[in-house]
Formats: structure tokens, sequence, C-alpha cells
């Protein structure tokens, strides 16, 4: 059986460890920092057997080098960034097969926080870097709305029952910032009080699902009547298109 242990790093990143539970070699999803991971790793009896990047932010790729130092394991990332160490440059489409773990994952670009911004999806499971957070979305660094939107647009296709990897614990800021474009969606009160419970007690609220953010996550609906309304209101403006609502939502968060 997969599990995906987290480990924690920096302020606000995790680092999730992809592992069977018969094997103890795990897939090294976005290691920002090497030493939370070798202490997860000697603590459980694990060592690394593959490094997955999905974009070239030093708090995703920052402890590679020193992981590969203790030990030489392919590096998976996308073709379009430099990420040290590659030994496998990924574009839309491919196919990668952790053998340790029985485990093939899907490649899907998702350019907008970066512009090769790549997401791994497998088994359920989708691990997307900081393209999709639980409850909102990644800041627009290097693409266009346009670009993230349409990335967004992609996921949002994918089953309803995804669990959701995302790179960084923004879960309650970002669901009080949903609660001011749709204060009247139940799912999403219901929600954010949960989200509350759970990091009053300093716990993880991931992976959610994709169900969850389609009913709550405000950057996936842009084509809902009332986000369309309160981004008309907050812009002053009248906004025809969904890519508009979602660039205006993403104006508005960026904003404070
Ligand atoms: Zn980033
Ligand atoms: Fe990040």
């Amino acid at each position: 059986m997969i599990t995906v242990m987290e480990v924690r790093a920096f302020s606000d990143n995790y680092i999730w460890l992809i592992r069977r539970d018969d094997d103890p070699r795990v897939a090294v999803v976005d290691p920002g920092d090497a030493a939370p991971v070798k202490r997860t790793l000697a603590e459980h009896g694990l060592e690394p057997g593959a490094i997955l990047a999905t974009h070239h932010h030093a708090d995703h790729i920052g402890g590679v080098r020193e992981l590969l130092a203790q030990c030489q394991v392919p590096v998976y990332g996308p073709a379009g960034e430099s990420i040290p160490g590659r030994t496998h440059a990924l574009r839309d489409g491919d196919r990668i097969t952790l053998d340790f773990l029985g485990l093939t994952l899907e490649v899907l670009d998702v350019p907008g926080h970066t512009a090769g911004h790549i997401a791994y999806f497998g088994d359920n499971m989708l691990f997307c870097g900081d393209t999709l957070f639980a409850g909102g979305c990644g800041r627009l660094f290097e693409g266009t709305p346009e670009q993230m939107h349409a990335s967004l647009a992609r996921l949002a296709s994918l089953p309803p029952d995804t669990r959701i990897y995302c790179a960084h614990e923004y879960t309650e800021a970002n669901l009080r910032f949903a609660s001011r474009v749709e204060p009247d969606n139940p799912d999403l009160a219901r929600r954010l009080e949960a989200v509350i419970a759970l990091r009053r007690e300093d716990r993880c609220t991931l992976p959610s699902t994709l169900d969850e953010e389609l009913r709550t996550n405000p950057f996936l609906r842009a084509h809902v009547a009332n986000v369309k309304q309160a981004a008309e209101s907050n812009t002053g403006q009248r906004l025809t298109r969904p890519v508009d609502v979602f660039a205006a939502v993403r104006r508005w968060k960026d904003a404070g």
C-alpha cells in the first residue's frame, strides 16, 4: 500500500515522502531543505529512492544537492526549468514509473506560478507544488492569468476524489480570503471552521480532495455566479469571461 508522509520545512512548506509499507525507499517531492528530510528518513529507517521536483524555486529544490551527496538517486523535474542534478527532464504527457513503489505518475504541464511548472498525478494523488493550493492557488510570478486559469482547469478535470498534496500550509489564510469572496457558501464556512480547528492544534490540513476544492476554492470557481458578482463589485468592472473573473480574484487576494 502507498502512503504519503509529511515533512515540514521552513515556516510553511511541506516536503512529501511517498512510500510503500514494505520498502525503505521513498520518493521525495520538492525537497527545499535536506535537513528535515534526513531527520525523518533516519527516524523511520527510510532512504531516498527518487527525487521529484515541481518547479525551480529554492524552497522546492534547495535540498536536492545535499540529498544527492548522501545517495545517488534519479531526479525528475520539469524540462523547462533549471533543476539541480536532474536526470529526467519531463514534459507534458510523460509518464514516470517508480519501480520501488510500483507507482506510475503522469506529468502535467501547469504553467502560471512559474513558466515550466509541472504536476505529478497517479494513484488518485496529485503533487501540484505551488499551482493549486488548498483553498487557493499560487501567485503568478512567471505566467499570465490565462495560463494559470488553463492549468487550474486541467487539474479541476481530474477525478473528484483526487487527493491534493500541495507544497504549502496556506489553507487557513486561503479560506479566510475565500470567505470574503463567497460569504454565503455553506461548504466553505464548514471547511474554514474545520481548518481553523486543525491549525489551532498545529495539524496539517492536507491532503484535501479535488471535490472539496471544487466546492470551496474561489480560484476553481470563476464560472460561479456569486464569485463573478463578488469580483465585479471588488473591481467595479463588468467581467465577461471566467478568465477575467479569475484574474480579478487573483489581484484581489494579492492586494491583501
Ligand atoms: Zn514556488
Ligand atoms: Fe513554494
